[in-house]
């Protein structure tokens, strides 16, 4: 018997998790209990990154992104630029469960989730969709439209949740799910979804998830290195930073000032995480994740360790 846990990125994490864990102490599976913290937070309109209120693409347009792993079966499935389709990781546990295929999007994986029952709803709040009126007046938009050069980016305007759990059974499951960068251009698709990138599990070793700049993150494959390292004896926390010190040794100047974070989770429940330095420490920005158990069953939110490519801090406040 394991002691179940459920780890989340970001603050709001904390109430994810804590669906994730009641759904474990009610019976549920690992997986059935990262699909439950990524609907708590797909369903929340006030968080804007992901699901339902998530910050639309440069058309304004809110196009998600999800992926759900089950570290039991080794089996993953995922969803990209869905449209007008709420909580798309339970549309990607379908994927996963009753298709052929691990990745379906856009147009390809609306038509799937319709014909699979859900129902077609716009994801687009009057709050969204107000933010993306604000944002195109402005001039940098403009220039965007005219010449499409790349997506502006600014801090604020992404976080997926990234969700790891360990059931009773000792179980692992890993799920994400986000709108992806707000103003994005159409069709980006970013780490999140991407098994390995943005979510990973082995049942043999742990589970990890990811958030933050996933153009960049996902030239690291952050989440199977951090899983990997586990395996080769690091604990959650080391296995974090080494996986980021490795991206920021690849990328060191393009991953600056967006960030990377990442949570990890142990076979063992041991839990960690580790978000680079850059990027997180601002006042308006910190790190922080989340963990639900036994001790802590409504979700507590923790902070910290960041990560450059000169040392470790434990935080910065
Ligand atoms: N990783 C997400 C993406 O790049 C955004 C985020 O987690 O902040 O789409």
């Amino acid at each position: 018997m394991s002691k179940p846990v459920v780890i989340a990125t970001w603050p709001f994490g904390a109430g994810a998790s804590a669906a994730g864990y009641q759904r474990l102490l009610d019976g549920g599976s690992a997986l059935d209990a990262v699909e439950s913290a990524g609907n708590f937070a797909e369903d929340d309109p006030e968080v804007y990154s992901v699901g339902y209120g998530g910050l639309p693409n440069a058309l304004g347009i809110v196009e998600l992104d999800a992926a759900i792993m089950d570290g039991r079966s080794h089996l993953a499935g995922a969803v990209c630029a869905l449209v007008d389709i709420g909580r798309p990781i339970s549309v990607a546990r379908v994927v996963m469960e009753k298709s052929p295929h691990v990745m379906l999007a856009a147009e390809g994986a609306r038509s799937f989730a319709i014909n699979h029952g859900f129902l077609v709803k716009s994801q687009l709040t009057e709050t969204a969709a107000r933010r993306w009126e604000e944002w195109k007046a402005s001039e940098k938009a403009a220039a965007t439209v005219a010449h499409f050069p790349s997506t502006p980016l600014v801090p604020d305007n992404h976080d997926t949740i990234g969700i790891c759990a360990i059931d009773s059974q000792g179980d692992l499951a890993a799920g994400c799910t986000t709108s992806g960068m707000a103003w994005k251009l159409p069709g980006r698709v970013g780490d999140s979804p991407i098994i390995g990138a943005g979510l990973y599990v082995d049942n043999t070793y742990g589970a990890a998830a990811a958030t933050g700049h996933g153009d960049e993150m996902m030239k690291a494959s952050l989440s199977y290195r951090t899983v990997m390292n586990m395996a080769s004896g690091m604990n959650p926390t080391e296995a974090c930073v080494e996986a980021l010190r490795y991206l920021l040794s690849r990328r060191s100047t393009l991953v600056n000032p967006y960030g990377a974070a990442i949570v990890a989770l142990r076979k063992d429940g041991a839990t960690g995480a580790a978000a680079t330095k850059s990027g997180f420490e601002l006042p308006s920005k910190t790190w922080n994740w989340a963990t639900a158990d036994s001790s802590s069953p409504h979700g507590i939110v923790r902070q910290g360790p960041y990560v450059d490519i000169a040392g470790v801090y434990p935080t910065l406040d």
